[in-house]
């Protein structure tokens, strides 16, 4: 550094409409949630903001485990921590994937020493039960994973038969939640799933940097016959869960700011209800995919097994990705996401999640999209992609 002193100013980030896969953008009470007051990670008061946290998270994953908790980091520690805590070296594991995200559970597992087996299925399509059914059967293994909501590609994967199959093998069946929970049914208890795993930035609503995760009586039973101390110290469940429950013992200098934020965005979903959050999500969903489609636009993702929070759009032949992304976010301040892997620069992803899924946005949104389209000579028919969005919307 040169002796000189220089001037920094206070950071001053822009007002940004977020419509990318996450973050999405904050309710107003999450938002004060972060500028609250810091407290010592072992102040009572704390204390019941982490239980309250934890009841809410039962609630948006529908379930009654005991074992609920959050790991510090975000949606990938989540990924990491859930397959660290069940898996040992040697284990055999079945991942099925159909995009980027499944492709890192691949990758995680393998990390741990597990001997992954993987069920591919084309980008775009869900991961077919019947593959899996063969694969389970072949190789026997201790954890079945899928992702839910397949961020990179725009599908939802259906979760029940996957599961089925996985318990009439014996494995645990672990599912990757990040991009649906809190606006998408995630019914853990009725799903049986046993190792689930979310992140705070997506539908929950909440600024990254937390990965709630919850475990079920028979993934418990599996950590608590390890054989092998949980790879990794920072996120082995059964030290953070002393921690989380009564004993309070110290383990990590929990984030303490991220915890509120996370309570709040939780007591906001409690008090919208998962139904009326569902059908929110679901109903600006119909309205971007309707105005998309009638600007002439094509989707990515079969249209079977469509994905509520993350519509997956292809770029136009002659279109630049770079120049209309750019465009949105610098002339109307509204991001959206490109595409992952060999999907560089040929697809757009928009996210439908938490306090960003409301009507104004999409509207919003298709009205941008329009203009940047036609800059770059793709023909749309005028004011199409409002039109059929409000068509929708009533
Ligand atoms: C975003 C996402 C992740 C990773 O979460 P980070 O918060 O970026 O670490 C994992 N899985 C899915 C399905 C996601 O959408």
């Amino acid at each position: 550094m040169s002796s000189e002193k220089r001037e920094y100013a206070p950071i001053n980030p822009p007002e940004r409409i977020l419509m990318a896969p996450g973050p999405c953008n904050l309710h107003p009470a999450v938002q004060r949630a972060a500028i609250a007051p810091l407290m010592g990670h072992m102040d009572p008061v704390l204390f019941q903001i982490m239980d309250d946290t934890v009841d809410l998270l039962r609630y948006a994953f529908q379930t009654e485990n005991g074992l609920t908790l959050v790991f510090p980091g975000t949606g990938g520690a989540g990924m990491s921590g859930s397959f660290m805590n069940v898996v040992e070296p040697g284990d055999r594991v079945v991942v099925g994937v159909g995009g980027v995200f499944a492709g890192r559970m691949v990758d995680v597992a393998s990390r741990l020493g597990a001997d992954v087996k993987v069920v591919e299925t084309p980008w775009g399509t869900a991961v077919d039960p019947e593959a899996m059914r063969q694969a389970i059967r072949q190789h026997q293994p201790k954890v079945v994973a899928v992702v839910h909501g397949e961020t990179s590609t725009g599908v939802e994967q259906p979760l029940a038969e996957i599961g089925q199959i996985a318990h009439e093998h014996g494995a645990l069946y672990l599912v990757d939640t990040v991009a649906t929970l809190g606006g998408v049914d995630v019914p853990v208890d009725k799903l049986d799933i046993d190792v689930c795993y979310s992140g705070s930035q997506k539908c929950l609503g909440a600024p990254p940097g937390l990965a709630p995760v919850t475990f079920s009586e028979r993934a418990v039973e599996v950590m608590r016959n390890r054989k092998t101390k949980t790879l990794d110290w920072y996120l082995d469940a059964s030290m953070l869960e002393k921690y989380w429950n009564k004993e309070r013992v110290y383990h990590h200098t929990a984030p303490v700011l991220m915890i509120y934020t996370l309570r709040e965005a939780l007591r906001i979903v409690y008090e919208e209800g998962l139904e009326a959050r569902f059908t929110r999500h679901r109903r600006c969903a119909e309205a971007l995919v309707a105005g998309l489609q009638a600007m002439g636009l094509k989707l990515f993702a079969d249209p079977a097994v469509r994905l509520v929070s993350v519509t997956s759009v292809v770029v136009p032949e002659g279109v630049d990705d770079g120049k209309v992304r750019a465009g949105l976010l610098n002339e109307y301040g509204i991001e959206i996401a490109g595409g992952l892997g060999a999907y560089r620069g040929k697809m757009w992803r928009i996210g439908v999640m938490g306090y960003s899924a409301q009507p104004k946005n999409i509207l919003l949104l298709l009205a941008a999209l329009e203009t940047m389209l036609r800059r770059q000579g793709f023909k749309v028919p005028d004011g199409a992609g409002v039109a059929a969005a409000e068509m929708v919307l009533g």
